[in-house]
């Protein structure tokens, strides 16, 4: 082990990757590079019903044509359920988790014509039956059947917080990948009682990125703005897990790429596609505003 920052690009192989996915690769790797830091490559593909293995084989080559390189092994997520159901049942031992049973059909009822809504849209939770069963022993969301989801208890980890740091701010290095660094104010509260382990699969995109992130000493995680919000619950559950906080670029996304090379429509095409179509790496980069 070395003190090198340590950056990883983590895609989910449910499709091709495009230029958004080019831009977040070369963004990360160069960084990296000029940081001394060592660059991991984490396949999330915790979601088996829309992870392909073809798409992994995709993911590599086309990284590979970009010109990266990364450390072996790579770390496929589905490998992890146990560590992802081991970190929940921390959490729930804290008595931080419930174990919820209500269909979407249940908790839009219950959410009412303009609800409140988390970053990605959706409306916040609150318990459709009431019920927030936290002894492992209760049965789960009494009359709503199984399966169960454990969503975190928002109110009751927000108390665990200010326990454990007292009554300081949750705050997280945000860096603009040059000389600055900001100390940002995390609120967590506005993703309600998120879902950490999901009814259909042991983990979520949350707990498992927390977990992972802390499992490959990630030191900067370098990502697309869309996933600002989310940073925001991932600093909770790593202070809830006893887990370090890594520093966190959140570069630009892609903009309309109107009257460049390639055409607007490039932005939905896949990197593999343009490839085809004899686009070089050096276009992929000038399309992205890397050149
Ligand atoms: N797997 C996520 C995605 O493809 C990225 C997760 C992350 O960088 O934290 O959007």
């Amino acid at each position: 082990m070395t003190d090198d920052p340590v950056f990883r690009f983590a895609p989910s192989p449910n499709g091709r990757l495009h230029l958004g996915h080019a831009l977040s690769a070369l963004t990360t790797f160069e960084l990296a590079k000029r940081m001394g830091g060592r660059f991991l490559l984490r396949i999330e593909d915790i979601d088996l019903g829309r992870s392909r293995d073809a798409y992994v084989t995709g993911i590599l080559e086309d990284l590979e044509w970009l010109g990266l390189t990364w450390e072996e092994p790579v770390l496929r997520q589905s490998t992890r359920f146990d560590a992802y159901l081991e970190a929940a049942a921390r959490l729930e031992q804290q008595g931080l988790l419930y174990r919820c049973a209500a269909t979407r059909a249940e908790i839009r009822a219950a959410a009412g014509a303009d609800p409140a809504r988390d970053p990605d849209g959706a409306p916040l939770y609150t318990p459709a039956c009431g019920y927030k069963g936290q002894d492992p022993g209760d049965p789960p969301c009494v009359g709503h059947g199984t399966p169960t989801a454990l969503r975190l208890d928002m109110a009751a980890a927000i108390a665990r917080l200010r326990y454990l740091q007292g009554n300081a701010l949750l705050t997280y290095d945000a860096w603009d990948g040059g000389d600055q660094i900001r100390d940002v104010e995390a609120r967590p509260d506005r993703w309600g009682d998120a879902i950490l382990i999901r009814k259909d699969i042991p983990a979520s995109y949350h707990l498992a990125v927390v977990v992972d992130d802390a499992f490959q000493a990630v030191t900067h995680v370098t990502r697309g703005r869309d996933l600002e919000p989310a940073t925001d619950l991932h600093v909770l559950l790593q202070a809830l897990l006893g887990l370090p906080q890594p520093i966190y670029h959140h570069h630009r996304l892609i903009a309309d790429t109107d009257g460049r090379k390639l055409s607007k429509s490039a932005r939905d095409t896949t990197l593999c596609e343009l490839r085809a179509t004899g686009t070089t790496p050096a276009d992929i980069r000038r399309a992205v505003d890397l050149a």
